[in-house]
């Protein structure tokens, strides 16, 4: 067994990393900066780190995407307890390719209204507050334009789990993202289980993939999963039509 270590995103996730893991996690971290509490740095962090990841990996495209994490635990107010979250700016990936600077992740109060960051809202904070509200175990969301969630998006289908890896996630529904913050919210209200135990997913109908984890570390896990079992429903037929042992389907190049 790998000695466990202390993770740099501890609270955001509850599955200890190997020593290698966390070494690589602390490498590509950015600079701390000013006023942020440490939970409130930590998030900021975790949501550039994993958004540079998503865009790296392929995951979404410059068009759009979108990342937000709770904050553990809130900050008495005169007028209430606020459960303060982050979420990453608008143009994350047209104008910064997820090369975000930690001063432009947001941090928004419970109504989604700016704390803190220079970056512009994004058009989404109304989807993920809405998420959060119906969604009380979600302690992350991620939004992405996957290229191979994008397919059935486009089409307007759910789709199926085919691998072991994504079958805790079940059947991701679709909606037609008329009015995405309700529809969306709606669709996972009641996952609430799924949610607290790992993620669970909505398509949006023309559009992407949105994903509720318990925080985002499964959130990220559960894209990628997703992504995956999206990749083998659309080409498992080509295997069922074409097989390279079959003489009436031998490659051009063979002898
Ligand atoms: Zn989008």
């Amino acid at each position: 067994m790998p000695r466990v270590v202390a993770s740099p995103l501890q609270g955001l996730h509850r599955v200890p990393l190997r020593p290698y893991e966390a070494l690589s996690i602390i490498a590509a971290m950015p600079e701390a900066t000013g006023s942020d509490d440490a939970d409130v740095l930590r998030v900021r962090e975790a949501i550039v780190r994993v958004g540079r990841l998503m865009f790296d990996r392929g995951l979404t495209d410059a068009a759009g995407g979108n990342i937000s994490a709770r904050i553990d635990g809130s900050r008495e107010t005169e007028a209430a307890t606020v459960s303060w979250w982050c979420m990453s700016p608008r143009y994350a990936a047209h104008r910064w390719h997820w090369r975000l600077p930690i001063e432009e992740v947001l941090v928004l109060d419970e109504k989604g209204s700016r704390i803190r960051g220079e970056g512009e809202p994004s058009r989404d904070v109304n989807v993920h507050r809405a998420i959060y509200d119906a969604v009380p175990a979600a302690g992350a969301i991620v939004h992405a334009h996957a290229p191979m969630c994008l397919v059935f998006a486009a089409a307007g289908r759910s789709m199926e789990p085919v691998l072991a890896a994504a079958r805790e996630l079940g059947t991701v529904p679709i909606v037609d993202g008329v009015d995405e913050a309700r529809e969306v919210a709606a669709s996972l209200a009641g996952r609430n289980a799924d949610v607290a135990a790992f993620a669970a997913a909505t398509l949006v109908a023309g559009h992407g993939i949105i994903v509720a984890g318990r925080d985002l570390h499964h959130a990220y896990d559960a894209l990628e999963r997703l992504e995956a079992n999206a990749r083998c429903v659309l080409m498992a037929p080509l295997l069922a039509s074409t097989s390279l042992n079959d003489a009436a389907a031998q490659p051009v190049w063979a002898p």
